[in-house]
């Protein structure tokens, strides 16, 4: 099979792998019915974040399980299933507190962006659905794998609730999402921050009731103003520098509540500006296997659309050209078909 391997900055090469075959008796492989290119992907495309050496690209997936391991019970040949780009045996005390992205057995999933995948602890890891779903809902389940659960616990971790003005910092794909869902957990108010005209709309159709196009103190002005001096009950960082992570900060009111979701490069926080700052903080990669299957099934009951984020659809054998429209931001997500 031929798959995606970064090799250094902005060098991604389509070529021969080995086709993946059962590690352990708790592994499945599946072929995946699509996969995607991630935010997080840019950062080592960038050479923001450095890699060891050849790396194959890809966390997102869903698709058909081909053949599991002789100690897999829940999941079953045939089936369509969707997984997190962390594994999880789903049992430990920390997967039953609903945090399976630090799962005691936690691996980080990779080489997604290829025909074929090895998924560990597949009933840990794994949702399956009843049926296999209809070929439109694709992308939108593809979503629920990562950019769907990370912006879907950026909102519940920022306690999100019926009546609440929220504030989400970053318009990347994860941003759009976390707007999303926090129209659906009933926010009031949802005030996204961006300045790309495209992404503004779509922001809009997930539910955003306002724009804002400021950045940094001038966007916490602009906050401020909206909110009658308070600051936001909810603020929802999606991008992970220094300045959308005091952006955030600085736009919430004292007793509400941070999430941070984007991951972090080079953020440092002020201990007394924090003290002051009087607000709860709660982020880190989301425990997206917590939501799967309350996503999956808004999903095909047709109650959310979250494929809406791929702008971009290529085959997969084009995933170069799809990183390079993200990293020129002249797509938002690219979803790509094996
Ligand atoms: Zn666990």
């Amino acid at each position: 099979m031929q798959g995606a391997v970064l090799y250094g900055p902005r060098e991604v090469r389509f070529e021969q792998q080995e086709v993946p075959k059962i590690n352990k008796a708790t592994d499945a492989i599946i072929s995946l019915s699509a996969t995607c290119i991630c935010g997080s992907d840019l950062w080592p495309y960038r050479g923001i974040q450095p890699i060891a050496g050849p790396t194959p690209m890809g966390h997102e997936y869903c698709g058909i399980v081909e053949e599991v391991g002789r100690e897999v019970r829940n999941i079953k040949p045939g089936q369509f299933v969707v997984g997190s780009f962390a594994t999880s045996d789903n049992t430990c005390v920390i997967c039953r507190d609903g945090y399976q992205s630090s799962c005691v057995q936690r691996e980080w999933m990779s080489g997604a962006q290829a025909p074929f995948l090895r998924v560990p602890f597949a009933d840990g890891t794994l949702v399956p659905t009843k049926d296999l779903p209809p070929k439109e809902l694709i992308p939108s389940l593809l979503a629920t794998s990562d950019v769907l659960g990370t912006g879907w616990f950026a909102a519940d971790a920022a306690n999100v609730k019926p009546g609440n003005t929220i504030v989400v910092v970053g318009d990347g794909a994860v941003g759009l999402l976390s707007v999303l869902s926090a129209k659906q957990m009933g926010a009031e108010r949802i005030i996204a921050m961006s300045r790309h005209a495209s992404r503004q709309k779509l922001a809009r159709e997930f539910g955003a009731t306002d724009i804002v196009t400021e950045r940094g103190d001038e966007g916490v002005a602009r906050i401020e103003e909206m909110t009658k001096g308070i600051g936001a009950d909810s603020v929802l960082e999606c991008v992970g520098t220094q300045e959308s992570m005091m952006q955030a900060i600085q736009c919430t009111r004292p007793g509400g509540y941070v999430s941070y979701v984007g991951v972090p490069h080079g953020v440092t926080l002020d201990g007394e500006h924090l003290f002051f700052s009087h607000v709860h903080l709660h982020g880190g990669p989301a425990p997206v296997r917590r939501y799967l299957p309350e996503l999956i099934k808004l999903v095909l009951n047709g109650e959310i659309n979250p494929g809406k984020v791929f702008d971009l659809v290529l085959p997969l054998n084009e995933v170069a050209e799809g990183y390079r429209a993200m990293d020129e931001r002249r797509a938002i997500k690219t979803l790509l078909r094996p």
